[in-house]
Formats: C-alpha cells, structure tokens, sequence
C-alpha cells in the first residue's frame, strides 16, 4: 500500500484498518477501535478527502 499518512515525521504504509470517511460513522469507528486497543497511526488510520473531520455532524449541512 502507498503512503497512507505520516506519523511522527515518518510514512504509514502498514496498517490493520482503514476507515474511510471522519463524518460521525468513521470517528464513533476511530473511538472504538481506539477503546479495543488499537493505536491511532500504527494499527489504524482515518482517511478523508475534506480537510476537516466531522463532515455534515459539524456543519449541520453536506461536507
Ligand atoms: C441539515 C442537516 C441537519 C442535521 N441535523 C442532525 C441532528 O440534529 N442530529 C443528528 O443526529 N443528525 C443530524 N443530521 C444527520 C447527520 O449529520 C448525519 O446523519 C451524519 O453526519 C452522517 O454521518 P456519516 O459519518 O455517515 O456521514 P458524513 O457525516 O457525511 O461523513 C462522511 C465523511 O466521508 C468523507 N468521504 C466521503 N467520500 C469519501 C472518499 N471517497 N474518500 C475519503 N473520504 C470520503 C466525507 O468528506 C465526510 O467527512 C443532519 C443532517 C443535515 C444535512
């Protein structure tokens, strides 16, 4: 897989899951999987194509 982030000044190529989307379906996901012990960057990233998380839960209208 390509780059998928950077953690820590260095690349995130590897990862256990990818979570598409930061609207509130991704970020609960990113929460638990958090909760279940994962860590953010290394076994788990999340991806999206707006520049800031929370999509329509943030702005109450399309992202
Ligand atoms: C006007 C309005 C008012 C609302 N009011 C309420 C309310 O009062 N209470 C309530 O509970 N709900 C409300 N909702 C509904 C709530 O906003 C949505 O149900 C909720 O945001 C859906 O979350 P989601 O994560 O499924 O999708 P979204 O919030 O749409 O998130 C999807 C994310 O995925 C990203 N994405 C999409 N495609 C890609 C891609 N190909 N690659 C990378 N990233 C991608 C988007 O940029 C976005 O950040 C409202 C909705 C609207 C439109």
């Amino acid at each position: 897989m390509n780059n998928i982030g950077v953690r820590d000044g260095k690349a995130v190529t590897d990862v256990d899951v990818v979570v598409i989307g930061a609207g509130q379906a991704g970020l609960s996901s990113a929460y638990h999987l958090r909760r279940a012990g994962l860590e953010p960057g290394r076994d788990f990233v999340v991806l999206d194509n707006s520049p800031h998380p929370g999509a329509r839960g943030s702005s109450g209208g399309p992202p």
